[in-house]
């Protein structure tokens, strides 16, 4: 199918750890394995084996050929790099989390993106990382101790049952919001692709009987509920909401709906949301509003060669804007 296809399509990105290595140290590396770092080609896939290129937007994320296989690379096995798509790192960049800083990662297993912020903190200030799942809740724990994250508070339970008002989280500024969604960007998970199968072999309903129109109304409304418990934290300045989604239901809708009803909230401007990157939200989407979308962040897989995603960022208005209402 052409989804399958696509899925051959996509580069090999490698998110250098930088806990355990820097970008140089990396390309370094590499070049004395015998690849040959070039400019990225304006289309990813005329890279040929054996170059490699430092990603134009994410200064973490080396790319290499599609065919690139570094599953039993000692890098990869040794927690240096990262095998992450590109699009599942931008979270934890617009999260701009500062060194020192206190941040949640809400729905946060297996952990990459918390791993990348952790990162990206320089393992300094503090992450608690919630998970409802023990199980991916161990994985999480495991893929983060492997990449040396030492300022990560892994949490067994529900975001949505934290109290935002606990004096230990009286300094969170930054969540970071990854909430389960459709899945419906990902196009290289086989899992995925069956899942499809059986939704066409089910009159369009999946394995709990719901019509997609019912799943991500579902899914929406909890992707509502915890963005707007991440806005109950007293200090939350920035709240970054993600998902592998590319319905607009899940996203500008999402959206739409969080600033309709959190009027103390309003969307980061493009200038602090990956400016560099083209692809923004879609506008019909979002009432007509130009403005909102470009605030938003999207990507398709088929034109970007990255899994479909979708990236906002909400900010807390200054005192001086809500005082104006
Ligand atoms: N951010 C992760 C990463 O990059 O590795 C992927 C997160 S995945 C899309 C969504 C996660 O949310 C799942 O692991 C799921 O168990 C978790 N989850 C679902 N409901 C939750 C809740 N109420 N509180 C905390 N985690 C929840």
């Amino acid at each position: 199918s052409q989804k399958v296809k696509d899925a051959v399509l996509i580069p090999r990105y490698a998110r250098v750890n930088e806990h355990k290595l820097t970008v140089q140290k990396a390309i370094k590396s590499f070049q004395n394995e015998g690849y040959t770092l070039v400019d990225c080609p304006e289309d990813l896939r005329e890279l040929k084996l054996k170059e490699f290129c430092i990603d134009r937007h994410l200064h973490d994320m080396l790319i290499f050929h599609q065919k690139t296989d570094f599953h039993a690379h000692p890098l990869y096995v040794s927690g240096n790099i990262i095998l992450q798509d590109k699009a599942s790192c931008f979270p934890a960049h617009v999260c701009q989390a500062p060194k020192g800083a206190h941040a949640i990662d809400a729905c946060a297993a297996p952990g990459n993106k918390t791993s990348h912020l952790s990162a990206l903190m320089k393992n300094t200030g503090k992450i608690w990382a919630f998970d409802l799942d023990s199980r991916r809740l161990d994985l999480l724990k495991r893929l983060t101790n492997k990449a040396g994250c030492k300022n990560i508070t892994p949490v067994h339970g529900s975001f949505l049952e934290t109290n935002p008002e606990d004096a230990q989280f009286s300094n969170v500024e930054y969540l970071l919001l990854d909430p389960s969604c459709s899945g419906s960007g990902i196009i290289s998970r086989l899992d995925h692709l069956v899942d499809d199968e059986d939704e066409k072999e089910n009159d369009g309903k999946d394995s709990n009987g719901q019509t997609q129109e019912e799943r991500l109304k579902n899914l929406s409304d909890f992707q509502i509920s915890i963005i707007q418990h991440a806005m109950k934290f007293p200090k939350a300045k920035r709240i970054v909401y993600s998902t592998c989604s590319i319905h607009p239901d899940e996203n500008e809708h999402v959206v739409k709906a969080i600033l309709k009803n959190n009027p103390d909230f309003e969307l980061a401007k493009r200038d602090s949301v990956l400016p560099t990157w083209e692809r923004r939200g879609i506008p019909s989407e979002i009432d007509g509003n130009k403005d909102f979308a470009d605030c938003l962040v999207r990507t398709v897989p088929a034109e970007d060669l990255t899994n479909g995603f979708f990236v906002s960022c909400f900010i807390r208005k200054s005192a001086a804007e809500s005082n104006k209402r």
